[in-house]
This record gives structure tokens, C-alpha cells and sequence, in this order.
């Protein structure tokens, strides 16, 4: 296990038991409970919730919201901070019913909140609205038909507040806000200069393509006085960028905030609230680093940096504390779920029988690479690379004109991967490995099959190179011997995954176990519940996976909160404007004709139109059929 990383990536939720499975661990007063994911698969079985599934540990999201709440909790208290934190959920980060109602539920004790990116968000929030201490804040361009529901939301008593994007924008909510008679709660999304490092770099600096710029913000705040609604200006909004890895940034975009914020107080505003949008980061390769996929703070220093900063600004300057907000998507979602699928098949990349001697009439390039291969040690890998390669080639060059064959291909390209996997067993004892052999691990990796899609699934990892960890979830307790990389279900070359979070750094190929027979062999890609469903696509028709919610019990039982069956074919199909039952008709006709010219009888006809029936309301991956 110590192999994967697990304990760096996975603490405190996911470990090793010592059957060599993945267990999941959720506190239960003051125990902990673990439940082996193998198990959890067993009952996902015999409900018929095939591979690939993803798992939800309902456990798991609770505890997060709990620790993210409760750390700036500590924070405030302990930094002398007079005021609260109010969290809010991005909704886009992951929109699925259960999880939001989860959020919600468990939620409400903190008073978290949601935020609202577009009308249908806005929506989600409102049918959530319970406690009228939970904020619900409106980012993204909104329409009047968007800007009355929160304005009705808000007659009802709950803190709906619109983060102005434009200029245009306020003078709608201006408009609507004197048609219904009732105030609004308004903040401003202001343009940080603030350069984060990471991926989403993109999303703050001069050229951000959201928030207002400094003008405009006075604009707004003239706008608001000369209505008199300066009153309703009571937030600003930062937002550095998803993922954000370096505490510094962090700082110095709190920093910045507290500064423009400050700066509204001196226009007149009375503000109250400052929102510093997402950013926590989630340590999905356990490296503590200031690296794309990993992050050097933990949550108790984010949450102290925040509280510090903000008081450390404002105390100089005599104005009060404000309510803190943050948007915390990643770090919220993305550790209760995970993808699991089985591995379908595997393409070995190990060479066939090789004969000590040349067989006779064979081309002499074979008794050469034979010698090459006899050859092959520390001092001479180098030139028995270079000799390989190019008798190898010379064969397959005889063979294009018909000089020699096909067995004598098979031979030559079968002693040459011999001879690259001899150089390959010798690479760790180098001190330096040559530029062209470093990719020679790869090359000699297997392919394992595995049954998912990486576009439906794992959007990221196509999209913008994101890696998750990835690892066996069972015989754990067994040497992986096999190096791999992973393909998927669709026939594109881009389905497949070829970089992996192991200890000691980004690797190109995955330890795997070779597969045994009648034996199903799954896979768990961890910390996938952030953005990945409903980026998700229907590249080659495979549509929504299984899903499954569970609760750990404090008995170590498990309870199956929610299940829900994946897309059907005919659900794929009809996304894409067809009419299953018309198909269904079409066919029908197909197979009538083929009665009527006596290719097929009548009962044949009828087996073949039920086999056309089930397969469109089958699962859109591969199925084992008993
Ligand atoms: N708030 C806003 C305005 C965002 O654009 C995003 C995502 O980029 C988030 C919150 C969520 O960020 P994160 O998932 O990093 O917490």
C-alpha cells in the first residue's frame, strides 16, 4: 500500500486493513470506523449495480463540511476575530441531487450555504432554503426573470445576495428590485492583480474575464448612492482561482481584498461581508507542494491566514470585522466519491518464446539479434539498444520486400522487446538515464482495459491533464508485478491515462497485478467528486455510470442511501434526438423482410428482436452476462 501513496492522499479517509483492501474510515464519536470498499462492491453486486459505478461515502462529505466549518470556527476564536463564517457550496462543482440535499441537510447546522452560478443553480439554492442564516450568493450574468426569484427569495426572509458582474447588471436589479418593492442584497465582484500559481492562474490578474474592474466598482457605488441604495452594497467578492497551491497567493489575494474592501467602506457602503470565493486546494498527489496537483498548506493554516490577514488589515483602519465567506468547492466534495470499474482485459507486453539458436533459414538478422541479446549488461545496454533497434528494422524492411517471413517478423520483434526489457531491468542501477531511454518504461508497460470512460467519468484528465490518484482497491497484500497504463472503453486514443500520483513524484505507468482467471480485478480512482459529473461527456455513447450513496454505520455496518441505475441505451440514444421505440419499429421491419426471403424463420425473428429490445434498455458498458 505504502506503494500508492494512500496514506499521504487518502488520511484520514481511505487506508489499507490487513487483507490487503482499501477501507474507508469515518469517525463515529470517538472511534473510528472502516469498511472495506470490496465489500461495499459485493453489495453494490447483488444489486445489480454493475461496473463501472461511482462511489458516494455519505460519511465522508459530512465530516468535510464539519472540518471546514469548524477550523475557520477555531480560527476565529482564536485569532481574537469578531465575527463568523458563513461557508456556501459552488453548486457547479457538483450538482447531484443527493449531494446537495446532503450539503444542505448535514449543513445547516453551520448555517452553509450555496452559490449560484446561472438560473438552474439558482433554482437548486432556493429549493434548499430552510434557515434563514444560510447565505445564498448569485455569481454569473442574470436576466430579470433570475434577479425577481432572488428578490422574492429575499421578501421571504433569506440573505439572497447578487455579486454584480457588470454594470448593466445593477441597473436591471435597480429596476426590478423599485418593480417588486423589494431591497436587495448586492455585492461586487472585484478583479484581483493578484497572480496565483497552478492551473487556473487565468482566473485572476488584469485579464480575468470576470469581476469589475476598479472603475467600475466606484461606478457601481455612485450608481447605488444616487438611488439610494448604497445601503444594499454589503459584499465583496474575490475569487483567485480554482486550486490554488501556494499559501502565499492566498495571503496576498486577502490581502488585496481587504484593501478594495476597505476602500467601498470609505465610498459609504456599509459592506459587512467578505466572500473570498474557492481556491482551497486538495492534495490529490499527498506531496505537500506548492505543484499543479498538490498544495503546501493544510486547512487550519488557509482558514489562520484568512482570519489573520483580514484582521491584521482592517483593525489599523477601524472597521469591523465583516462576515467571512468562502466558496469551497474542491475541497468540500471532491474526497466522498470515487470511480471504480473492473479491468476488462490486458495487452502483456512480454515477448513470446524465443529459441536459443536461430532457427534454420532464418533471415541472419536473427541470429544477430539473438547475439545481441546475450549481450546485454551495464557496460554495453547503450550500443545493444541502438544494435536491436536497428536489426529489428532491417527485418521488417526484408519483409516489406517479401524477403523474409512472417514468422521471421514475429521473431525479430520479439527478441528486440526481449532485449529492451533486459536494458529496462537495468535502468534503476544507472545514475543517469539516457533521454532515449527514458520513456522505455512506458513503452513496455501493458495496456490495461479498463471498463469506464475517461470522458464520461473523469472529464479532467483529458481536459486539463488532472491526475487522481488511482490504485487496486484489493490484494493489496500482494507485490503488483506488472507495470501499466490504463485505456478505456472508447476507441480514441485519447481515453487513455498515462500519468499517475505515486509516492516520490508524477510516474508514467501504474504497478498493477496480473489478472487472474475467472477473477475480476477493480480498480478505485479516489477524490473524483468535484467537477467530474456533469463535465462528463457522451463521447461514443457511454453514458451516466451507476451510482451508489452509502452510510457508514458506528457498527461498521453500511447502509445503501441512495442507488441509482445508470443511462440505459435507449436513454443515450434519445439524448441524441432518437426515438428508441421508432428504432425499435425500424428493426422490426429489417427483420420482417428477412423472414419474408427466407434468410431467417420466424422464431429466429423473434430471438433476435429481443436481444435488439434488452440491449436498449442495457447498461451502456460493458456487461458480464451469466
Ligand atoms: N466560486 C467561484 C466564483 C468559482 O469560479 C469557483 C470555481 O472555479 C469556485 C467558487 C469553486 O472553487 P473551488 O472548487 O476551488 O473551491
Amino acid at each position: 500500500s505504502a506503494l500508492y501513496g494512500i496514506d499521504a492522499w487518502g488520511a484520514p479517509y481511505y487506508s489499507v486493513n490487513g487483507n490487503g483492501e482499501v477501507q474507508a474510515l469515518v469517525e463515529q464519536g470517538d472511534d473510528t470506523v472502516a469498511v472495506s470498499i470490496l465489500d461495499i462492491v459485493e453489495g453494490m453486486r447483488a444489486r445489480h449495480l454493475d461496473m463501472p459505478a461511482v462511489l458516494r461515502i455519505r460519511n465522508v462529505l459530512d465530516h468535510r463540511i464539519a472540518v471546514l466549518n469548524e477550523s475557520f470556527g477555531r480560527a476565529i476564536a482564536e485569532g481574537g476575530y469578531n465575527n463568523v463564517y458563513r461557508g456556501v457550496f459552488p453548486i457547479k462543482v457538483n450538482q447531484q441531487c443527493h449531494v446537495i440535499e446532503e450539503i444542505a441537510d448535514y449543513g445547516r447546522r453551520y448555517h452553509h450555504g450555496f452559490e449560484a452560478g446561472s438560473k438552474a443553480e439558482l433554482i437548486i439554492a432556493l429549493s434548499q432554503l430552510r434557515d434563514t442564516e444560510s447565505l445564498v450568493v448569485c455569481n454569473g450574468y442574470k436576466d430579470a426573470e433570475f434577479i425577481d426569484l432572488g428578490l422574492y427569495a429575499r421578501r421571504m426572509g433569506y440573505p439572497v445576495f447578487f455579486v454584480l458582474e457588470s454594470l448593466h447588471e445593477l441597473r436591471v436589479i435597480i429596476e426590478r428590485s423599485r418593480h417588486l418593492g423589494i431591497e436587495p442584497l448586492i455585492g461586487v465582484r472585484m478583479r484581483s492583480a493578484t497572480k496565483v500559481d497552478g492551473h487556473w492562474s487565468q482566473d485572476s490578474g488584469d485579464r480575468s474575464i470576470f469581476g469589475l474592474s476598479t472603475t467600475a466598482l466606484l461606478q457601481v457605488a455612485a450608481e447605488l448612492r444616487e438611488a439610494g441604495m448604497l445601503h444594499c452594497l454589503q459584499m465583496l467578492h474575490c475569487h483567485l482561482g480554482s486550486q490554488v497551491p501556494n499559501i502565499r497567493n492566498v495571503r496576498s489575494g486577502v490581502l488585496e481584498a481587504c484593501q478594495f474592501y476597505a476602500g467601498l467602506v470609505a465610498e459609504g457602503a456599509p459592506m459587512g461581508y467578505l466572500d473570498l470565493g474557492g481556491g482551497l486546494a486538495v492534495d490529490y498527489e499527498g506531496a505537500s507542494a506548492n505543484s499543479t496537483h498538490s498544495m503546501n498548506y493544510q486547512l487550519d493554516e488557509y482558514c489562520v491566514n484568512i482570519v489573520e490577514t483580514v484582521r491584521e488589515t482592517l483593525d489599523p483602519l477601524e472597521i469591523a470585522h465583516p462576515v467571512l465567506v468562502s466558496e469551497s468547492g474542491r475541497a468540500t466534495v471532491a474526497y466522498s466519491s470515487m470511480l471504480l470499474f473492473n479491468v476488462l482485459d490486458v495487452r502483456d507486453t512480454r515477448p513470446g518464446n524465443i529459441p536459443a539458436q536461430a532457427p534454420e533459414e532464418s533471415s541472419e538478422f536473427i541470429a544477430h539479434l539473438l547475439d545481441v541479446l546475450a549481450r546485454v549488461d551495464i557496460d554495453s545496454y547503450q550500443e545493444c539498444y541502438n544494435d536491436a533497434i536497428f536489426y529489428r528494422d532491417e527485418t521488417r524492411e526484408l519483409f516489406h520486400r517479401g524477403q523474409a517471413s512472417l514468422r521471421d517478423r514475429a521473431l525479430a520483434e520479439d527478441i528486440c522487446l526481449a532485449v529492451m526489457q533486459a536494458i529496462n531491468a537495468l535502468l534503476p542501477q544507472l545514475e543517469r538515464v539516457p533521454a532515449d531511454l527514458e520513456s522505455l518504461p512506458e513503452q513496455l508497460s501493458d495496456i490495461y482495459y479498463g471498463n469506464f470512460s475517461l470522458f464520461q467519468s473523469l472529464p479532467d484528465i483529458w481536459a486539463i491533464e488532472q491526475v487522481f490518484p488511482i490504485m487496486p482497491i484489493h490484494r493489496l497484500d500482494e507485490e503488483p508485478r506488472r507495470e501499466a497504463i490504463l485505456a478505456d472503453l472508447t476507441c480514441d486514443c485519447d481515453g487513455r491515462i498515462d500519468q499517475f500520483t505515486l509516492p516520490g513524484g508524477l510516474r508514467n505507468t501504474l504497478p498493477l497485478h496480473a489478472l487472474r482467471e475467472g477473477e475480476d480485478y477493480y480498480l478505485g480512482v479516489f477524490l473524483v467528486g468535484a467537477y467530474q459529473e456533469t463535465l462528463g461527456d457522451l463521447h461514443n455513447l457511454f453514458g451516466d455510470t451507476n451510482v451508489v450513496s452509502v452510510s457508514i454505520n458506528p457498527d461498521g455496518s453500511f447502509d445503501f442511501v441512495r442507488e441509482f441505475h445508470g443511462d440505459s441505451i435507449a436513454d443515450v440514444l434519445s439524448y441524441v434526438e432518437y426515438e428508441p421505440k421508432h428504432m425499435q419499429e425500424q428493426f422490426r421491419k429489417v427483420a420482417e423482410d428477412a423472414v419474408r426471403s427466407g434468410r431467417i424463420s420466424v422464431a429466429e425473428r423473434q430471438r433476435i428482436l429481443q436481444a435488439f429490445r434488452e440491449s436498449l434498455q442495457g447498461y451502456t458498458y460493458f456487461e458480464h452476462h451469466s
